[in-house]
């Protein structure tokens, strides 16, 4: 294996944690019982490996996060280093890895969000945004979309427009939802982009003065949804909604906690839409391609001016960790020295988008490809004509399993949600192994088709 390890000394490791993994570990957003969790043994790339010794070209990411790949010496080796030379600070001191990594941020973001609270991940960022907002404006409500997904924490969840919100949702906490633009199951029974894109805005401004304006904090969206099925927005859509945000003095949240760092062909996904800055970026994941936990705030003038004279009042003992900043460092680096958003670019223009286009031209299954980069979603159905999806919202179905299944026995590891396949690769992903990907979504996706009417 990659890591050293033999086939024979990686499965009898896999035996053991599969069986103490069943034993002792409680995990995400599961009914714990039915589980068979795969073990993990080795990563190198866009590939992982498996208890049994299969390679599997991970079109996953690990839930959209290693956007440089798995095991990238320069991180591995940053990370190394930086344990040897510090582990552990406290927030309030300064590190060199934090100061730098919040330089290389503050370079790559937009207009002149140029401050950076530290986190330990993407459901942290916001929490801390929607806070950050609502110390600013001094109103308390949030509007965020259906289709979304912002995290797993109290305030985050409540933000989240998809069934993980319903088991925690005791009620309206402040938080209002209203329907972003997609055209494919589009609500405002629009025919183009441009219709959709109006008819979204009119929405939201008739949500945001039904709500108040004045009672109204934030509106918090993901740049590109991503969990949600990969809603690349139409031309005009978050232009508009920084106008509607500058027009009532509310602020502008842009979530790229999973479309960041890359994942879209740009440094940031609101850069898809030139001009438009946002006041807070929340970000996690691609920041470091998720070697340590991390995540965090970009923070525009204005609102960090908020917190001038006045404290701040939250914190995290590992607000800027050495070790997770340091591989964020090292990640920035890297991706910028080997073009790597370049290379998510250029294989989703040249590769992936056409490839997937291809396949729906093939597969009946398919009723529509979106995305950009190294970020898509094929949304599978079971009628071209009616758009009924291949499994219900919130649920799953034999079809879908057995696809996923398929797929997996033949070498490929897919993000799913719901009846749609996300392809969303490490971005230093290859042509070659962008057309292995494809190959085998070909081979499955018949079995999809069999469902279809
Ligand atoms: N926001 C978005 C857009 C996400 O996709 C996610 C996770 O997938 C989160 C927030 C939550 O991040 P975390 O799981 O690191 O808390």
């Amino acid at each position: 294996l990659p890591n050293g390890l033999t086939q024979e000394a990686a499965g009898q490791a896999a035996a053991r944690a599969y069986e103490l993994d069943r034993r002792h570990v409680f995990h995400s957003w599961s009914a714990q019982k039915a589980l068979t969790p795969m073990v993990i043994t080795a990563a190198q790339g866009c590939y992982v490996w498996d208890g049994a010794g299969h390679r599997l070209l991970d079109f996953s990411s690990q839930l959209v996060n290693t956007n440089i790949g798995h095991q990238h010496p320069k991180v591995i080796a940053a990370i190394q280093e930086q344990a040897a030379k510090l582990c552990t600070v406290a927030p309030q001191h300064a590190n060199d890895a934090r100061s730098e990594a919040a330089r290389l941020i503050a370079e790559r973001t937009p207009g002149e969000l140029n401050r950076v609270f530290f986190t330990n991940g993407g459901a942290e960022a916001v929490e801390h945004a929607v806070r950050m907002a609502r110390l600013h404006t001094g109103r308390y409500k949030v509007l965020s979309r259906y289709r979304s997904y912002h995290g797993g924490t109290e305030t985050a969840v409540n933000l989240t427009g998809d069934p993980r919100r319903w088991p925690s949702d005791h009620g309206n906490a402040g938080t209002v939802h209203f329907f972003g633009p997609f055209l494919y199951r589009s609500q405002f029974h629009a025919s183009t982009e441009a219709e959709e894109c109006e008819r979204a805005l009119a929405h939201l401004e008739q949500t945001i003065l039904f709500e108040g304006p004045q009672t109204i904090a934030a509106i918090v969206l993901e740049s590109i949804p991503g969990t949600a099925g990969i809603m690349v927005p139409p031309p005009g859509y978050l232009a508009g909604v920084r106008e509607l945000c500058d027009r009532h003095g509310i602020v502008f949240i842009a979530d790229e906690v999973m479309a960041g760092f890359g994942r879209t062909g740009k440094w940031f996904a609101i850069e898809h839409a030139p001009g438009v800055v946002p006041d807070l970026i929340t970000f996690a994941k691609g920041v470091n391609s998720g070697y340590v936990p991390l995540g965090g705030v970009a923070i525009s003038p204005d609102i960090a001016a908020t917190f001038d004279d006045r404290p701040y009042p939250g914190g995290l003992t590992y607000s800027g960790h050495p070790l997770a900043t340091a591989a964020a460092v090292a990640t920035i680096t890297a991706m910028a020295e080997e073009r790597i958003v370049e290379n998510a670019a250029e294989i989703g223009a040249r590769v992936l988008g056409p490839g997937l286009h291809e396949l729906a031209r093939r597969h009946p299954s398919i009723g529509e490809v979106r995305g950009t980069g190294v970020f898509w979603a094929l949304e599978l159905v079971r009628d071209r004509a009616t758009r009924e999806p291949l499994a219900p919202y919130g649920g799953t179905s034999p079809a879908m399993t057995e696809v996923v299944a398929a797929a997996k026995e033949a070498g490929l590891l897919l993000f799913v949600n719901f009846n749609r396949l996300h392809v969303v690769p490490p971005c230093v992903i290859g042509e070659s192994e962008a057309k292995e990907g494809l190959a085998i979504l070909d081979q499955v996706l018949s079995l999809a088709d069999k469902h279809t009417v």
